[in-house]
């Protein structure tokens, strides 16, 4: 048996053939034609012509999303426009190839210039034209491929892109040579509930067709798995698939509860949620119904939804957050100015106490929705950073009749003095999104620094610790709502820092509550400490992993 090791998501394993992203093309040099202009000619429109086929063949077979990216796709494949450059191109005596590439690249940088959404379709552009290289030069079109059966998908990384087009019924697993835990690709399979191991180095000489097993629990990649270990992966699959259909309350060990929620954008996910076992609502982040608004919600609009959320977990917890402003979340009816740094700017409750009618507006519709229903609402405010910051806004959700207002912990400064916030605030709920991007200075939107943006980081499980530490002293509740939730191993470690709850993508319970019922309060703490004692991300995993038997 030969075996690849990289960081596994989640606890699940799957087997099947593998089917390679295949690689980006190298751009054509400028060369003259041999066969003459006219042939040139036609080897173009073939290859656009069949490029363009396909997608639209593509799109018939899928809906939503998808259909429309692959549609617009082989419209601009077809583009009288751009068959105009290319053709000006042959004229000059070039080849094909050339004419095709250095057309598109001209079309490309138009499109760059004009900025905004046209801006953005860009990079469809160079999927386009790779396609159309491919089948000039008769090889592979790059991308995500389609081998028309079910497949462990292997790639360097998973573009945003890439995974709008993935049709995630055929894909079996992901294996990446590149990118870690917090990767495209590791979102996605969190989301999704996807098998997957991420930053598998040796994945690269993984070969189409190829029988693997790949198993997240441990992050291995077996690449010659016997029949027998095939059919015992199939079995644990199954064994896992029937105890997730009767999902049971997250809890340790050793009986202690462990709350687990459900992060949701809309009411109507809150169906799924309930299914897989959510026991009530974590982080319901109010902003995804608005962000192509221009105009701030009404409260009629807004309670509606809010009833719908509320109405969907009766007798249950639900804990919404106030409309959360700003970076990676723009509404331009609280901030519409243009900001140099707009992670550091009037976001958050920030914006929301500089248009405070639409702040009272907002617990308006909630108390409306709450009076109307019987579920447990609390009510948070992003992005506190100051002690001043909690008793504003604690009193004013208090002045609405909220019963349980709180705050969530983005920022290092309400971190470290949580103890005084928690003086205040009813509880705690910690976005390790943006405090992992605030703690390490590093835009959580950047591919570049992507590198540090890991809520493995033992300064921010630090941070978690002294929230951890403040809600037991005061006796209040602190949960988790970021993506550091969703891993099962880091979710013990959290709890060992002090969480009382863990919300996250539906997908991802039922792998976080197998883990907890792994461990007992005292191992919790245990591996907590083993990950504090690192120095770095990795190090933090490898102690906590060491630490834990059962990983
Ligand atoms: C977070 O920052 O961790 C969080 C849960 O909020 P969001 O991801 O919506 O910013
Ligand atoms: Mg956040």
């Amino acid at each position: 048996m030969s075996t690849l090791r990289g960081v596994g998501i989640g606890l699940g394993a799957a087997s099947g053939p593998v089917a390679r992203m295949a690689e980006a093309l190298p751009a054509p040099t400028k060369q003259s034609s041999s066969i003459g202009t006219d042939a040139e000619r036609s080897r173009a429109r073939d290859a656009i012509n069949t490029v363009a086929a396909d997608l639209q063949q593509r799109a018939d077979a899928v809906t939503g999303t998808a259909r429309e990216v692959l549609e617009a796709q082989a419209m601009i494949a077809e583009d009288p426009t751009l068959q105009e450059e290319i053709d000006a191109r042959l004229d000059e005596g070039t080849t094909a190839e050339w004419a095709v590439h250095d057309a598109f690249a001209g079309f490309r940088a138009t499109l760059e210039a004009v900025g905004g959404y046209l801006g953005e379709r860009a990079a469809d552009l160079d999927d386009i034209a790779q396609r159309v290289l491919a089948r000039l030069r008769g090889v592979a079109a790059p991308g995500v491929p389609d081998p028309g059966h079910p497949f462990v998908l292997v790639a360097r990384d998973l573009a945003p892109a890439d995974t709008a087009l993935l049709n995630l019924d055929r894909v079996l697993a992901l294996v990446t040579t590149d990118g870690g835990p917090t990767s495209h690709t590791a979102i996605l399979a969190r989301e999704k509930g996807i098998v997957a191991v991420v930053g598998a180095a040796g994945a690269a000489h993984l070969t189409d067709g190829q029988t693997v097993i790949v198993d997240a629990a441990t992050g291995i990649v077996d690449d010659a798995p016997t029949e027998d270990e095939v059919a015992s992966v199939q079995e644990r699959q199954a064994a896992r698939d029937t105890t997730e259909a009767e999902p049971t309350a997250g809890a340790l060990a050793d009986g202690t509860p462990v709350a687990l929620l459900a992060n949701l954008g809309k009411p109507g996910d809150a169906a799924d949620a309930v299914a897989r076992g959510a026991e009530g609502v974590g982080l319901f982040r109010t902003e995804f119904l608005f962000l192509s608004a221009s105009q701030a919600p009404t409260i009629a609009q807004q309670r509606e939804s809010y009833i719908e959320l509320l109405q969907a977990f009766a007798g249950r917890k639900v804990v919404v957050r106030l409309l959360d402003a700003g970076a990676d979340k723009p509404l331009a009816f609280l901030n519409d100015a243009h900001e140099g740094n707009p992670a550091l700017g009037l976001r958050g409750l920030r914006a929301l106490r500089a248009s405070e009618d639409i702040l009272r507006e907002q617990l308006t519709a909630l108390a409306e929705a709450d009076a109307a229903t019987s579920a447990d609402l609390w009510v948070m405010a992003p992005m506190v950073t100051t002690v001043e910051e909690t008793a504003y806004f604690t009193g004013l959700a208090r002045e609405f009749g909220v019963k349980t207002a709180g705050v969530m912990v983005e920022v290092p400064a309400s971190a470290l003095l949580a103890d005084r916030v928690l003086a205040h605030a009813d509880f705690a709920s910690i976005g390790t999104n943006d405090l992992t991007q605030y703690t390490m200075a590093a835009d959580r939107l950047l591919g570049s620094v992507a590198g540090f943006q890991d809520p493995w980081h033992p300064a921010v499980l630090r941070l978690v610790r002294e929230v951890g530490s403040a809600g037991e002293r005061h006796g209040k509740p602190v949960g988790i709502c970021g993506e550091a939730a969703a891993d099962p191993l880091l979710a013990v470690v959290l709890v060992g820092l002090g969480a009382t709850s863990l919300s996250m993508a539906p997908a991802a319970l039922a792998d976080v509550r197998r883990a907890l019922a792994m461990h007992t309060r005292d191992a919790a703490r245990t591996l907590a400490d083993a990950a504090l004692g690192a120095d770095d991300a990795i190090g933090a995993r490898e102690a906590a992993r060491a630490a834990s038997h059962p990983f």
